[in-house]
């Protein structure tokens, strides 16, 4: 029996049935060019009605079964054996002249250390019960290594394609992971352009970010957890934001649970971005874009052109978020203070949102006992030489003559 969802076009809005593999709205996607945000990216829409109904008569259903019904498979058996999602969420009352309390989601604890994996999972059940068996990707790294852990995973076959320049640190996953590692001449765009290619003649499943609906859908189980983890619903959730596809995938799952009714009202979300790489938020208003080529040493967030802009910024002005902007400095500042603070060491562009709510809280924005969400993204052992700069490593001593003040 044919799962019941369908695919709408956040562009054009025409809608599509789920009876064929579907990235990006046909009539769209032909407007697409090369260094401009992807026309006709796919939102998956449920039955919300007959969801609900049932909801009335069985309202733990959804919990018990994993949230099924709301996902675009057939059954959660389908799903890497590894534990994805699920994350931690660290709890601590803020004190100081406006206490609040701070909500520590922690991604790294992704069997990837990403939230990327919540993406890969689901794109990798998704195939598994389509019966294929390889999937690729053109990533710039975090991406590639957690398709490359989950396929592993799953005995599936990933192969991940990379612009020739990407960082070796990232490239070490997707080599341990067995996965098939091709470097592309060019950036980001020529290794996209080859991944579609390859889809197209090999038939493989491809997983490019916000070009497959999916990536966004396997994201926003963070938002279906966050409303089961916390007793009382958050005010606010900081998102660190590149190409817009986590930030989607977040206010993607609070508006089903606004669909269904389970919430009255979506937390207002709260975009943080590097100054280097802020082409989202420089562009929510207008219909003129202009996008700047990113700088910044958070790397996971440097993105010249946000793939999934058009959803990103719908969501953001239709449910009143927020963005802004840190420098690297304050990323750097953040990621030390949660490490030596919480011991939590996150990569910076997981640490750029917590440097979100030290810039919000000197702004005085925060109201009194506010509940608030910060999304750790990423482990910091991710990209350990963005912090390496910033670190005094301490000269051998003797053991025989040493200083006892020294120590
Ligand atoms: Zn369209």
């Amino acid at each position: 029996m044919a799962k019941e969802y369908i695919y709408k076009c956040v562009n054009c809005g025409s809608e599509y049935t789920n009876q064929e593999i579907l990235y990006l709205c046909p009539l769209c996607a032909k407007e697409n060019k090369e260094g401009q945000p992807l026309k006709g990216v796919l939102k998956v829409l449920y039955p919300y009605i007959e969801i609900k109904n049932r909801l009335e008569i069985q309202p733990d259903y959804l919990i018990k079964s994993d949230y099924i019904d709301l996902l675009p498979i057939h059954t959660v058996d389908s799903f890497p054996p590894l534990l994805v999602g699920k994350t931690p969420l660290y709890t601590y009352k803020q004190e100081g002249n406006i206490p609040f309390f701070l909500h520590l989601k922690v991604e790294s604890s992704n069997p990837t250390f990403s939230f990327k994996d919540r993406a890969s999972a689901l794109v990798s059940a998704f195939a598994k019960e389509k019966g294929i068996q390889t999937i690729i990707a053109a990533s710039t790294g975090n991406a590639g290594s957690s398709l490359a852990g989950i396929c592993a995973s799953q005995k599936q076959k990933a192969i991940i394609l990379v612009p020739e320049k990407a960082p070796k640190a990232k490239l070490t996953q997707v080599l341990m992971y067995g996965a098939k590692l091709i470097p592309v001449k060019g950036n980001y765009d020529d290794a996209y352009d080859l991944s579609l290619k390859l889809t197209e003649q090999k038939g493989w499943y491809n997983r490019n970010t916000a070009f497959n609906p999916l990536t966004i859908e396997g994201k926003k189980t963070v938002a279906f957890e966050l409303f089961e983890q916390m007793d009382v619903f958050p005010d606010k959730v900081f998102v660190p934001v590149g190409d817009g596809v986590i930030l989607a995938g977040v206010y993607k799952g609070f508006e089903d649970l606004l669909e269904l009714s389970l919430i009255d009202k979506i937390p207002q979300i709260i975009a943080v971005q590097a100054e280097g790489s802020s082409n989202l938020i420089d562009n929510l208003i207008g219909e003129e874009h202009h996008f700047n080529s990113a700088s910044t040493l958070a790397d996971s967030i440097s993105v010249d052109i946000p793939r999934n802009f058009y959803m990103a910024r719908d969501y953001i002005n239709r449910f009143q978020g927020l963005g802004i902007k840190v420098s690297d400095a304050e990323i750097i500042d953040a990621s030390q203070y949660l490490a030596n603070q919480f011991g939590l060491f996150v990569e910076p562009a997981a640490a750029a949102a917590y440097a979100g709510l030290i810039k919000y809280q000197i702004e005085d924005q925060i109201v009194k006992d506010e509940q608030i969400v910060i999304l750790l993204t990423g482990n910091g052992l991710k990209d350990i030489d963005s912090v390496f700069k910033s670190l005094d490593f301490p000269k051998p001593i003797d053991p025989n003559s040493f200083d006892l003040d020294m120590i």
